[in-house]
């Protein structure tokens, strides 16, 4: 069998990757989305082991040292990170995973992993990207200026991708990252054929 392929997802918080996400899991069942691992506290209607695995700063700590994750940052005060073992289990089964992690944690994975593919959610433009996080409803406003300011240091990271696909019109977005994936999956048979 054919290892699956990772895809690492980025871009600033609003850009539109977990919605983007969401549409391609729903229609690819070879799709594997990693769960990440967060001291962030849940936004009203997030599920844990959904949306994340929701821990303390202490048993997260205890994971890293124990090399149980894959990469990890720090952003906005809190921790996250991709737990290992479901991501080896899931290559090893033939599923393609998509990582929604950000530049720092992108350029680790790499490291492990130098095949995978980088993709770059870009907003159509900073009002456009503070309309997005106003209208989800989900932050407080310091939170948003905090997310607005880490925005502009992500999207400077953006030629490091493989590719960026600018999420202007949602549909149009979808079909182009599906794309790529395909495309990307094309190769990897070839070369193993
Ligand atoms: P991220 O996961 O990058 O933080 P979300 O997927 O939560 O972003 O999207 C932020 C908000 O923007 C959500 O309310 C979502 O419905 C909305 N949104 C996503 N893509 C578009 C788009 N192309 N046009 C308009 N609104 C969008
Ligand atoms: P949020 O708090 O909005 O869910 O996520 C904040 C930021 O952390 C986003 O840029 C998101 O992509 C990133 N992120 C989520 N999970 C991970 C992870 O496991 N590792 C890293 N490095 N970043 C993550």
């Amino acid at each position: 069998m054919t290892e699956g392929k990772l895809f690492v997802i980025s871009g600033p918080s609003g850009a539109g990757k977990g919605t983007i996400c969401k549409r391609l899991l729903e229609s690819d069942e070879n799709i594997r989305l990693s769960v990440s691992m967060t001291t962030r506290q849940p936004r009203e209607g997030e599920v844990e082991s959904v949306d994340y695995f929701f821990v303390e700063r202490e048993a997260f700590e205890r994971l890293l040292q124990e090399g149980g994750l894959l990469e990890h940052n720090q952003y906005c005060e809190n921790y996250y990170g991709t737990p290992r073992a479901q991501i080896v289990q899931w290559l090893r089964e033939g599923y393609n995973i998509i990582l929604e992690i950000d530049y720092h944690g992108a350029f680790q994975v790499r490291d492990s992993y130098p095949d995978c593919v980088l993709i770059f959610i870009m907003p159509p433009s900073i009002e456009e990207l503070e309309a997005r996080i106003t209208g989800r409803g989900t932050e407080s406003d310091e939170a948003k200026q905090k997310r607005l300011q880490e925005a502009l240091g992500e999207i400077a990271q953006s030629d490091q991708y493989d590719y960026i696909v600018v999420n202007d019109d949602l549909d149009a977005a979808v079909e182009r990252v599906r794309e790529i994936m395909h495309k990307e999956e094309e190769y990897v048979i070839s070369i193993n054929q």
